[in-house]
């Protein structure tokens, strides 16, 4: 699932600099997003968005959650779980679980000129990059080309 909102999260990319929308009815059934439309899935994927940013509080997400139920049932080794939820829960359910198993790990990319999330699966936890071959790489060009000029 965290693989799922990852690429939700990511069909805004910067491509030759203009915003690009990827999310449209064949994203959707690519991605079985349910039978929602297009516009309420966008609108889903900006609250995320924002949420990862840091643009606005979580709570914004607590409206997709509704309807969102777990059944118990009892089976031959104990209780079992079922979860009852459409897609739009199922994916700020996988938000909350990144948040409660991998805190931080979803961030935007340090590149502001990118719109890619990234998460973070090395040990040390220092990844910034949506990509190192791509934002990684030319950050650290610029970097060193204004460091040349200051110094030259
Ligand atoms: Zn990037």
């Amino acid at each position: 699932m965290s693989d799922l909102l990852l690429e939700l999260l990511n069909t805004t990319p910067v491509v030759e600099g203009v915003q690009t929308e990827l999310l449209d009815g064949r994203w959707m059934r690519d991605h079985a997003a349910g039978n929602q439309t297009v516009a309420d899935a966008r609108r889903l994927r900006d609250d995320l968005q924002r949420v990862v940013r840091g643009e606005v509080a979580p709570t914004v997400l607590a409206s997709y959650l509704r309807g969102a139920t777990r059944t118990p049932a009892v089976a031959d080794d104990g209780i079992t779980w079922t979860l009852n939820a459409d897609w739009p829960a199922r994916m700020v359910l996988a938000w909350g679980e990144l948040q409660a198993d991998m805190p931080g790990r979803l961030r935007p990319c340090a590149n502001d000129e990118c719109r890619l999330f990234l998460l973070d699966r090395s040990r040390s936890g220092t990844g910034r990059w949506c990509s190192m071959s791509e934002c990684g790489n030319r950050m650290k060009a610029r970097r060193h080309y204004s460091r040349a000029r200051r110094n030259g």
